[in-house]
């Protein structure tokens, strides 16, 4: 079975003259979702329809409110351009509505219509009045209420008539991979799965990151991590992970860093590692889900500290959020359950008892180099494996594709 569905652009439908470019990613992260159900997708300047086949519309809305770029949605009719098939197709929204509701009593309706082709015989007014009487005279549980409709029928008469009901909110933001790359800094705690959806939001494609101790983290914390992969991939139109292993870079700095400052000096090792991943992904950007004084080595020195050890811009889109906000957001995607798992991270394996909050810039910068991580980090370079993750594969997390950065 085929229905068909009118999609509306959010913020693109702002752009001037690249707009074309956000639109033709939003079509290409819309099939890449669909795949075969998409039977054809038309439609210009701030409407399109997408023609579904075979899949039910619980799934069909399951994908939909994941892409970004998308405002709206909504299941629709197309009829011929006469009163008669537009009334019909507005008597049917009504009658699912109602079928959907059967104990309302009295809903609030009204009618909206935008006449694009002014050759039609009736303007939207007139349009409003007569298909509005037609459906109370048909069903007197509705009740005209312009202000505060819970149904709102909506009529667009384009190039052909398109009738629908109450659109679904779609994610907003703008298609992913419009802004290019970024490198995620994805651990298995709540804030970095966060940072990796805000930014996917603004159009950055993410590829994550993930710094394992093994044998020190047990393989659930990697398993972890491959589970908020799993979770964040439907948003990011796929997901490459890569898994970096950071044993012997974190037992160096354990053994020959100053105690106080070890999980600065490991946050410092790990930007260098990501910057090089960004170069050979050709992003323009790290991502980390850092949050301004949540904890010792998210000060503003130590801030400085980790974004010296790149010359991308760093993007910190939780910086100003509090933890309860985060928490929020993780909660709404879908990745909080996961995230407080309570499997340990490098990081707190290896973290002193009292770190440093205010390194002296200068004399960080010194310890790092007197470390001489040159050799190591081009290892963990080299030898990270990719895993990617399908929005559609199984959800165990475990059983993707693996191969090395370099695909060897
Ligand atoms: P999160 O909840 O994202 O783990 P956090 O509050 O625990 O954040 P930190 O542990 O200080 O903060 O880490 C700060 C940021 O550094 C993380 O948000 C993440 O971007 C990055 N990071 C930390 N540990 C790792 C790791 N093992 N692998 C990849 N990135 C990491
Ligand atoms: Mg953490």
């Amino acid at each position: 079975m085929t229905r068909l569905y009118l999609l509306k652009i959010g913020e693109i439908a702002l752009k001037g003259g690249n707009r074309q470019m956000f639109e033709n990613q939003l079509k290409k992260n819309i099939r890449f979702r669909l795949k075969k159900h998409l039977i054809s997708y038309t439609g210009q300047r701030g409407r399109f329809y997408a023609e579904i086949a075979d899949m039910n519309e619980t799934e069909v809305s399951g994908c939909l409110s994941k892409i970004f770029g998308l405002s709206g949605f909504a299941l629709c009719s197309k009829t011929e351009k006469t009163i008669d098939a537009v009334t019909a197709a507005a008597e049917a929204v009504a009658e699912t509505y109602l079928s959907d509701h059967p104990e309302a009593v009295s809903v609030p309706f009204k009618v909206e219509s935008r006449r694009a082709d002014k050759a039609f015989p009736y303007d939207s007014y007139e349009l409003n009045c007569s298909v509005g009487d037609t459906l109370c005279r048909r069903f007197p549980q509705l009740k005209v209420d312009v202000r505060r409709p819970e149904l709102t029928v909506n009529i667009e008469i384009r190039d052909y008539a398109y009738i629908y009901g109450n659109d679904t909110a779609g994610p907003g933001g703008l298609p992913v991979g419009c802004a290019g790359r970024g490198i995620l800094l994805l651990s298995g705690g709540i804030d970095s799965p966060v940072a990796g959806y805000l930014m996917a939001k603004r159009g950055l494609k993410p590829d994550a990151v993930y710094f394992h101790t093994y044998p020190y983290t047990s393989g659930d914390s990697l398993r972890k991590v491959k589970m908020l992969s799993r979770i964040l991939s439907p948003y990011t139109s796929g997901l490459n992970l890569f898994c970096v292993d950071f044993t012997e870079i974190q037992l160096k700095i354990k053994a020959e860093g100053k105690p106080n400052r070890t999980t600065i000096l490991s946050r410092s090792a790990m930007m260098e590692i990501a910057h090089r991943l960004a170069l050979i992904r050709e992003a323009g950007a790290l991502v980390t889900g850092e949050a301004l004084s949540q904890v010792a080595s998210q000060t503003l020195e130590t801030l400085r500290v980790t974004g010296s050890h790149t010359s991308l811009p760093v993007l910190r889109p939780v910086i100003g959020f509090d933890k309860q906000e985060i928490i929020r957001i993780a909660e709404k995607i879908g990745t909080y359950e996961t995230s407080i798992l309570p499997y340990d991270d490098c990081c707190t394996l290896f973290s002193p008892d009292h770190p440093e909050i205010k390194p002296d810039f200068e004399e960080l910068c010194r310890d790092f180099d007197k470390l001489a991580l040159g050799e190591m980090i081009e290892k963990a370079v080299r030898t990270a494996e990719r895993i990617y993750f399908h929005p559609d594969y199984p959800s165990d997390g475990l059983s993707d594709d693996k191969e090395n950065l370099f695909g060897e």
